[in-house]
């Protein structure tokens, strides 16, 4: 039927997308840096500064696909060195255990190793094994587009959320000038999975990360998406309604919703 196809593909994608994140795992930070030019870290610096997380007092975080803990370390740093605020809490979920092992070594040379401000857990983003109305902030970088169904993504992250609670996304997106836009596609589609042969020995893995970007929806639809979740979409960014932030011309975007 339609339907068995549909899982027996979904189940392909997400075995898929495990054996990816298992391949390049060790070599991820690097790759980052070498794909985009260390730009990744200007626009997760970019993410944590419009949250401003600790700003209005200690909360407890959920970052979803939170892979070696990027996001993480940069909630706790901001909220510790902005606001002195060591009660903050992070738990980094991620459905590969060696995405979350490289996570648990790079904190280990940190201060928050050993605290309860950080945990790493094995989960999926579309059924979190989490409780609801918990968290005050989910957030999700670069992950969202990996996972079958972004709608089973979205309304976990608004059930676990607090009312009040605020969802922030950091993706991949669309390049709305034409002339970046061709510059882009010649970038990542010839130079990524040269990269991705030469450091990792890995081209597959680093074509499929490409092809992603291409197939998430462009801004408006995505924040449509998170407003049919039941989030609140009017914020003070310059998208539609206040809904996003594009960063370099839309290369990437930073989503927001907040639980009613
Ligand atoms: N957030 C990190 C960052 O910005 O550096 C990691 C991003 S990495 C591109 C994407 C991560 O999504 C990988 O660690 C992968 O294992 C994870 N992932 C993919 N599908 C997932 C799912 N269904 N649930 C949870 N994590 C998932």
């Amino acid at each position: 039927t339609h339907f068995g196809f549909q899982t027996i593909l979904e189940e392909q994608k997400e075995n898929m997308v495990k054996g990816v994140f298992s391949n390049v795992a060790s070599k991820y930070d690097l790759m980052n840096d070498a794909m985009s030019l260390g730009v990744h870290r200007l626009w997760k610096d970019d993410f944590i500064d419009e949250l401003k997380p600790g700003k209005k007092g200690p909360v407890k975080c959920l970052d979803v696909a939170g892979g070696t803990g990027d996001i993480a370390l940069r909630i706790l740093d901001h909220a510790r060195e902005t606001y002195a605020d060591r009660e903050t809490t992070v738990e980094v979920l991620d459905i590969n255990p060696e995405m979350l092992a490289e996570g648990y070594k790079r904190f280990k040379k940190t201060m928050y190793h050993n605290t309860p401000q950080i945990s790493f857990t094995e989960g999926n983003a579309q059924k979190l094994d989490k409780p609801s109305n918990h968290f005050d902030l989910y957030t999700i970088a670069f992950g969202i587009r990996n996972c079958t169904s972004i709608p089973d993504v979205l309304s976990e992250a608004y059930r676990v959320l607090k009312p009040g609670g605020t969802f922030a996304c950091l993706e991949f997106s669309k390049v709305t000038n034409p002339v970046l836009s061709t510059v882009y596609d010649q970038y990542s589609f010839s130079v990524i999975p040269l990269l991705g042969t030469i450091l990792a020995s890995d081209r597959a893995s680093y074509q499929y990360l490409v092809e992603s970007i291409r197939k998430f929806p462009p801004q408006e639809d995505f924040a449509r998406m998170i407003r049919d979740a039941g989030f609140s979409t009017g914020g003070d960014f310059e998208g539609k309604g206040g809904a996003w932030m594009d960063l370099w011309g839309g290369v990437a975007c930073i989503h927001r919703g907040v639980k009613l």
